[in-house]
């Protein structure tokens, strides 16, 4: 039987729902019926080009819902199960998986060359980020499904599939940001919105958050942010004028842009860090002179995924949930249907809103 999904049918063109036919689960595979899955830039990335995989395909990677559907050899999960989509399983054997940094496998991304389902007129399709969640149903790698602890509503338990991953480990894995801290954010999109949350359970003691639009001040502060800056060619003058003249301990950029990139950099105390969780184009670059590399004693680093194991970060995120610290509904800013997927993009390009989320 048919299930509708968002098609990309080539790079740059626009997204066709329509009919797919998705295959029994064979061996070591899951079918899954969504309940939700966010829409992230990532998925914008992939359908303007700048990022790449094998088209036509379904998108979407931040997904969450029940197991209908197991294969030969699947044993962590049955039918019925909630789960959580993790879109870059790792493989357990590369040079990064050996050094336990599985946010880097260097074969998380094999299986977007696969074919997982076909148009309901035998066109074959790709799943995308392997887990092609812009489907009422989907046929994934067991490795790509993660059992959901109780106590996570299903369609908010979306988001820890990316965003939240994503912010959470921004904050606790990569900049590690420690109780007293002081923690500026750029960019209160998705990913910025579980940043601040994230500072928040960390313990930051001033959390400053910056973006270009107005409108994001409530949903920040709702966050956790103590401070809202609107982004301009002032803003790390202002984050000194709010830190006592130091800078931030910590800076962490959710945009990809080499002028917010730079920003997130002047905002940062000597000796701080600067994060990059943003994912830019190879248009944005990024200038640093030899004597300010010095003179400020920065440590600016990238980050992956959030530098998380999502077998072990989901649970951790699903008792932050239960014990109330982390509030994953207010980062649900829109709840839309397939058909609205591109409006969510035009209103992430216009920087507006936290993260829309398919309902299925
Ligand atoms: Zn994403
Ligand atoms: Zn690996």
């Amino acid at each position: 039987m048919a299930v509708r999904a968002a098609v990309l049918p080539a790079i740059g063109a626009p997204l066709e729902i329509t009919g797919i036919e998705l295959p029994d689960p064979g061996p070591g595979q899951v079918r899954v019926r969504l309940a939700a899955a966010g829409v992230c830039h990532s998925d914008l990335s992939l359908s303007d080009g700048t990022m790449r995989v094998p088209v036509p395909a379904v998108l979407g990677h931040e997904g969450a819902g029940t197991v209908v559907a197991v294969g030969e050899g699947v044993t962590h999960v049955s039918p019925g199960s909630p789960v959580v989509l993790n879109w870059a399983p790792a493989c357990g054997s590369c040079h990064a998986c050996a050094l336990g940094e599985v946010w880097l496998c260097a074969n998380a991304l094999n299986g977007a060359a696969d074919v997982h389902a076909r148009t309901t007129d035998g066109t074959d399709l790709h799943p995308g980020l392997n887990v092609a969640a812009f489907a009422e149903e989907t046929v994934v790698a067991a490795s790509c499904v993660l059992p959901l602890p109780d106590g996570v509503p299903l369609v908010d338990a979306a988001l820890l599939g990316c965003a939240v991953l994503t912010g959470y480990g921004a904050v606790h894995h990569s900049a590690r940001v420690r109780s007293g801290e002081t923690v500026a954010v750029f960019g209160v999109g998705g990913v910025g919105l579980a940043t601040l949350q994230a500072a928040r359970i960390a313990g930051a003691s001033r959390i400053i958050a910056v973006d270009v639009s107005p409108e994001k001040e409530e949903l920040a502060r709702a966050a956790g942010a103590t401070d809202y800056v609107l982004a301009s060619g002032n803003t790390p003058r202002e984050i000194r004028g709010l830190t006592g003249r130091q800078g931030v301990d910590v800076s962490v950029e959710c945009v990809g842009r080499a002028v917010s990139i730079r920003a997130a950099w002047e905002s940062t105390r000597r000796g701080g860090r600067t994060t990059v969780v943003g994912i830019g184009g190879k248009d944005q670059q990024v200038t640093f002179n030899a004597l300010e590399l010095f003179h400020w004693g920065r440590t600016l680093s990238g980050c992956v995924y959030g530098n998380s194991d999502p077998s072990r970060d989901v649970p951790l995120l699903a008792e932050h949930v239960r014990e109330g610290r982390l509030d994953l509904s207010t980062l649900v800013t829109d709840r839309i249907t397939l058909e609205d997927i591109p409006a969510a993009f035009e209103n992430m390009l216009a920087g507006k809103g936290g993260r829309a989320v398919v309902v299925f």
